[in-house]
């Protein structure tokens, strides 16, 4: 490819259950610079050990709400009684100066990432779901991690049932297998991404390329 072509970057969400290593998966792409993650705000507590703009931006209900009235969320949603949203900005400036960025978002937030009216949005969307290959799988994955009742257990795993019936909306699906696997496969999606046409921009005023 000329150098002298453009490339608007790519925004990839990623979606599926908790418990499929999506944020992992997500954090981990970013952290070898294929692409930045875009960090969310939300109106849940920091746990232990995540950093405010860094894992999140942590907003008050108010901050929350000033700036959804703004227009300043890409898209928003509730999940688990707290809301999470994506701050527009942030995404559309990366994506013109060409840089790939990175959603870790719910499925009602995939949602409306899909159904943007945004010209430059609908022309970047990579959508990726990530599946457990089995219930068995997902469930004791989140024994692994969850110190929970059984009745939390059930609801959590109720909760990701709902959220991988979803599965199908999405252009592409990974079905996890180990840590390795899944980063190989989500770096094949994201490198095909980068070649589509209808991101490149030929070089201005030389009259090639063009009908
Ligand atoms: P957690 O609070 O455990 O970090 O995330 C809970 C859920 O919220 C996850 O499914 C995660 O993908 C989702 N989530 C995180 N950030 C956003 C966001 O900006 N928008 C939407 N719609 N969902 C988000």
């Amino acid at each position: 490819m000329s150098a002298e072509f453009k490339r608007t970057g790519i925004l990839c969400v990623v979606s599926g259950p908790s418990g499929s290593g999506k944020t992992s998966l997500c954090r981990a792409v970013s952290e070898r610079g294929v692409c930045e993650y875009a960090v969310s705000a939300t109106t849940r507590q920091a746990r232990a050990g995540e950093r405010d703009g860094v894992d999140y931006f942590f907003l008050s209900e108010e901050e929350f709400e000033h700036r959804e009235a703004n227009r300043e969320f890409l898209e928003h949603a509730v999940v688990h009684g707290h809301r999470y949203g994506t701050l527009r900005q942030n995404v559309v400036e990366k994506l013109e100066q060409g840089v790939d960025v990175i959603m870790d978002i719910d499925v009602q937030g995939a949602a409306q990432v899909r159904f943007s009216t945004d010209d430059l949005i609908s022309r970047s969307l990579v959508d990726v779901f990530i599946l457990p290959p089995t219930m068995d799988e997902l469930r004791s994955r989140l024994e692994g991690r969850a110190t929970e009742s059984e009745e939390q257990m059930d609801a959590r795993l109720e909760r990701a049932r709902q959220e991988m019936e979803h599965w199908r909306e999405y252009a592409h699906t990974i079905i996890t297998g180990t840590r390795e696997d899944d980063l190989a496969s989500l770096r094949a999606i994201m490198a095909g991404e980068r070649f589509r046409s209808a991101r490149l921009t030929p070089p201005e005023g030389t009259g090639l390329w063009e009908k």
